[in-house]
Parts: C-alpha cells; sequence; structure tokens
C-alpha cells in the first residue's frame, strides 16, 4: 500500500517538475534581451511592442546593399526564432541569395556522358551520375552545401513531406536522393573526405552498422 502511495507522489513530483522546467524556459526565453544582438545584415533594435502577430518580434536594422545605398536603413520587424536560428539575415533584399529558398533556380548543370556537374549559386561544384539527373532535378533546382559539407535543398516534389512546426518543405540530402534510401537505412560515402562526389561510385547503403548496397 505504502509503496503504491509513495509511487503515485514520485509520479506527482516528477509532472510538477516537467511543467516547472517547462514554465522557466518559456520565461527565459521570452525576456531574452535582443538588443544590439547582430545576425548577417540585421542588428537588434528594440522588441517591436507594436507588431500583434503571433510571437515575439525585434525591431532590426538592415544594413545590406541595397539599404546601404538608400543611406536611410530599413527597419524590419523579425521573430525572434528566426532570428536566433539565423534564419532571417538581411531585410530580404536578394531573395535568390537565400539557399533553401526552393522555388527559384539557382544551380546550373553540365551533363556529361556518365557524370554531372551542378554548380551551387555560389559557383561550388559537385557531382552525381548523368542516369540520375532527372530525379535530382526533379527533387530541386536550388542545390547548395549545408555547414557540414553535406549536399542538401528542400524536397520541391508534390509528395515531398513538410514540416509541422513551420509548414516548410523537409530538407533532404542529395546522397539519400541518389540512393533512394528507405527508412531505418542510412547512405554513407566511400571516401568520406569528398562529400560533393554524389556519384553511386562514391555512396553506399547502411543499414544497423552493415553495408547492404553499393553500385
Ligand atoms: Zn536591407
Amino acid at each position: 500500500m505504502f509503496g503504491w502511495i509513495n509511487g503515485c507522489y514520485i509520479w506527482y513530483r516528477h509532472e510538477i517538475e516537467i511543467s516547472r522546467q517547462k514554465r522557466g524556459e518559456n520565461i527565459r526565453i521570452r525576456n531574452r534581451d535582443l538588443r544590439n544582438y547582430n545576425v548577417g545584415f540585421l542588428k537588434v533594435i528594440r522588441k517591436n511592442e507594436e507588431d500583434k502577430r503571433q510571437g515575439t518580434y525585434w525591431l532590426c536594422e538592415c544594413s545590406c546593399p541595397e539599404c546601404t545605398k538608400r543611406r536611410i536603413p530599413k527597419l524590419v520587424s523579425i521573430r525572434q526564432d528566426k532570428l536566433l536560428e539565423g534564419r532571417t539575415k538581411s531585410c530580404g533584399y536578394n531573395k535568390d541569395l537565400q539557399e533553401t529558398r526552393g522555388a527559384k533556380n539557382t544551380n546550373k548543370f553540365e551533363v556529361n556522358q556518365d557524370y554531372c556537374v551542378g554548380y551551387t549559386y555560389k559557383g561550388e561544384k559537385f557531382y552525381f551520375d548523368t542516369s540520375d539527373y532527372d530525379i535530382v532535378t526533379g527533387v530541386s533546382t536550388c542545390w547548395h552545401f549545408n555547414d557540414s559539407g553535406y549536399v542538401t535543398a528542400r524536397d520541391m516534389r508534390e509528395s515531398s513531406g513538410r514540416y509541422q512546426t513551420t509548414g516548410r518543405r523537409k530538407i533532404v540530402y542529395l546522397k539519400d536522393i541518389v540512393m533512394g534510401k528507405q527508412k531505418g537505412e542510412q547512405v554513407k560515402y566511400v571516401n568520406y573526405t569528398a562529400k560533393n562526389d554524389n556519384r553511386k561510385s562514391n555512396l553506399m547503403k547502411v543499414c544497423g552498422g552493415k553495408e547492404i548496397e553499393r553500385k
């Protein structure tokens, strides 16, 4: 009997602790002072209480090339999470340069007999098999290197999934697309130092640590 009561008590304390942590976290984030915080071309001036949209908004001053030309800096209201995650870096002066924007073509392709060279908007090269050209360009024509050096893009296919929180299309890796990765599988590089080489000869499928497929 005592054991059961004690068990309930522990569970009860645990629930209280969790809700406290959640509240504490929210308070911390809500009261964070971002004044003078810099991200990309933006500098945070003050909290924008006038912006009544859901969430916390900060008024930022933009110093992108366009705003500098105008000499009167543009003031933009940016949601806090976008600032902290570095997703918004300017007033949006040049949307073509935003790497993950899926609708615009930023790639150029050079199609050879057995392999293709893709160029990112920065002119960086990546490689894949010519037989994969249709699927690669069908997923996106905005492939770019992420911070870890992998070629990634937003999956623009009709069938692609979206993030629950933002409604944005999910990010996919070129290596996974090329190898037709299934749930539970991983795609690894034969030569790990050449992550720009996404030809099948440089890729292998791994499941539970075991190599299962190599073309
Ligand atoms: Zn600007």
